[in-house]
């Protein structure tokens, strides 16, 4: 599947709007928090009000409950948001020296930071050879049998344990384009999809 999908979906297309966008470590955690659950258009609002205010977590903790309500506002679920931001960076700022660790452990043990924010942190921000798993990536891979898992965390660990190396470096990449293009939430376009001799999805729109 990673060979047909590497031939015919485009790889590494980094120009794409999130979190990668964002010029360091710290801001990039930021954004992908604010992400949750949110569209990208509404998650860059919230990210440039809120970095037009503050960039280090020093000054996001000066920032008084209410200013920093209002600039994240725009990503929805402002108030866990706001908690979440604060918790993350008093801790950054407790426990790690002011500097976002640059391994999945370490970014897993931050507040507010779950496997699919550290996933494309390690991906975007840091370089590293991760297949981060966002709704898209999570669908392809429970409906073709690539992986599988109760959440995008699980299907996360699962996949990493079964892609190959050479894959991982922009399987997240063309997994999302497939997703975004061929196996689409509704209605996958199964007869026009190259993997359908291979896929298990048994609802198959054929
Ligand atoms: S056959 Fe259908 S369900 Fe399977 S990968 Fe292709 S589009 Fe998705």
């Amino acid at each position: 599947m990673f060979r047909l999908l590497a031939d015919a979906m485009p790889g590494d297309t980094r120009g794409a709007k999130g979190p990668k966008e964002q010029p360091d470590p710290f801001r990039s955690c930021i954004a992908c928090m604010l992400s949750a659950q949110s569209r990208d258009a509404n998650t860059a609002k919230a990210t440039s009000a809120l970095f037009a205010l503050a960039t280090t977590p020093e000054q996001m903790l000066a920032l008084g409950d209410e200013e920093l309500v209002d600039a994240i506002r725009p990503a929805g679920l402002y108030n866990n948001k706001a908690k979440a931001i604060r918790r993350f960076c008093r801790q950054l700022i407790d426990e790690k020296g002011g500097e976002v660790p640059r391994t999945r452990a370490g970014l897993l043990q931050m507040h507010g930071i779950g496997r699919k924010c550290a996933d494309i942190i390690m991906a975007f921000t840091f370089g590293e050879d991760v297949i981060a798993v966002d709704t898209h990536v999570g669908r392809v891979c429970e409906r073709t049998g690539l992986a599988s898992g109760y959440s995008e965390a699980k299907i996360a660990e699962h996949l990493d344990a079964r892609a190959p190396d050479w894959a991982k470096a922009e399987g997240h990449f063309w997994l999302i384009q497939f997703g975004k293009r061929i196996c689409t939430s509704r209605s996958p376009k199964c007869g026009a999809c190259f993997l359908v001799d291979l896929c298990e999805y048994e609802d198959k729109t054929l």
